[in-house]
């Protein structure tokens, strides 16, 4: 067997395990904490509304194991099992430009692995979502759904497929310098037209009414001098009863968005305090980190695709006998997390440290009583389990488990 194959099972049978056995401290810790709400919470969360967060986050649980076993499998018989040799050669035989030949592949690949994630997408929304009453999705809307990411996704992927391929073919030895640049483009262009022209495809977006919130809320961007396209409020509840509130754009485009199921959910001063830890993030700079950080990675991963794709271990190990760019891209987007899985917990701790700055800031600027009774609130409206594992946590999760979360704020008061 060839060095690489070995490194590459390896990984993979790390990292399997490694979450699977997480999901299971997961499960038996929420399991072992059902029969009492934790002291933090008790009196504003009932002990059935914390028994269903605990069976919920059980329930979930269940489809992402079967997603880290089925997940796996498929990657080994795309790669050492032979299937995208196989797919190559039946795109190989079409007699197409190689141009072509590889976005074909590629496109492909993608969408075989969209349609085996389709089930699972399905049995989450109708299945768990629904048993818990927060799907409000129907099979029509969720087809149409998927139907519009699908055209998008081809709309958006060709071209950019198209232009990377053709620079790894003609851009000579530092083609994946240019194609980093185009795509810093690309994703400048996407989340520029985010806000405007893609997401106004899926929900409606209505300005915020007049009224004391309006007020309220203006007053906190001009206290912390925020400037904004605008306040909107978006038609969630068509599809999920779970509530959330987010930025999006960037420069004059930028756009703050309440669901509506956040603003039915919180009173006045908890959404301005919710709002006041997203104003966080920006003040903070933590937008700006998180788009530097991932310029320089994905620069430094397409470096790495530059030297990967030279190298004949690197096909070989992985079951392809021919050498191509687009099978160099292919391998490459397969065989990635596997590895990066393991830099997870140094993503979640970043990503950690952020949020309790941006709850800092909202402390500052407003309430941290307010934030609090808004955030658990929100955790009994999203059934969130208020008892996760500690080390499932900080391998998964972006934000600081419920009760410290809750202590950092308390300690604010
Ligand atoms: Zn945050």
């Amino acid at each position: 067997m060839e060095t690489f194959t070995l490194v590459f099972l390896i990984a993979l049978a790390a990292g399997t395990l490694l979450q699977l056995w997480l999901a299971g401290r997961q499960a038996a810790h929420v399991l072992a904490n059902k029969h009492a709400v934790p002291d933090a919470f008790a009196g504003r969360i009932s002990l059935e509304q914390h028994q269903t967060a605990a069976s919920y986050t059980l329930a979930r649980l269940g489809i992402e194991r079967l997603k880290l076993v089925i997940g796996p499998l498929v990657l080994l018989i795309w790669t050492l099992g032979g299937m995208l040799s196989l797919l190559d050669a039946a795109w190989l035989s079409l007699q197409l430009s190689p141009l072509w030949q590889g976005t074909g592949l590629i496109l492909s690949v993608l969408l075989i692995d969209m349609l085996i994630d389709l089930p699972l997408q399905i049995r989450s929304t109708f299945g768990v979502e629904s048993r818990f009453g927060f799907n409000r999705s129907t099979p029509a809307r969720f087809a149409k759904d998927k139907a519009l990411e699908l055209l998008l996704a081809l709309l958006l992927g060709v071209p950019l497929l198209l232009a990377i391929l053709w620079l790894m073919d003609s851009a000579g030895d530092y083609w994946w310098a240019w194609a980093w640049l185009v795509w810093m483009g690309f994703t400048l262009l996407i989340s520029w037209a985010f806000p405007t022209w893609i997401a106004p495809l899926f929900n409606k977006f209505e300005p915020l009414a007049d009224g004391e919130l309006r007020a309220r809320l203006e007053a906190l961007l001009s206290r912390c001098g925020f400037r904004s396209n605008g306040m909107f409020v978006m038609d969630g509840s068509k599809r999920s009863a779970h509530g959330n509130a987010y930025f999006t754009g960037f420069g004059r485009n930028k756009r703050i968005v309440f669901f509506d199921t956040l603003l039915d959910g919180l009173k006045e001063e908890q959404v301005e305090a919710v709002l006041a830890h997203e104003l966080g993030h920006f003040k903070r700079r933590h937008i700006l980190k998180l788009l530097l950080t991932s310029a320089v990675l994905s620069l430094l991963g397409l470096a790495l695709l530059g030297w990967l794709s030279q190298q004949t271990w690197f096909y070989s190990g992985l079951g392809v006998d021919r050498q191509s760019d687009a099978l160099a891209l292919m391998l490459f987007i397969l065989m990635m997390p596997v590895f990066s899985v393991f830099f997870s917990p140094l993503m979640s701790a970043f990503s950690r440290r952020h949020e309790f700055e941006a709850d800092d800031f909202a402390a500052e600027q407003t309430d941290a009583q307010a934030l609090i009774d808004g955030l658990v609130a929100m955790y009994r409206d999203n059934a969130s389990t208020l008892t996760p594992d500690p080390l499932y946590s900080a391998f998964h999760h972006s934000h600081p488990p419920a009760p410290v979360r809750i202590a950092h704020l308390s300690s604010k008061l």
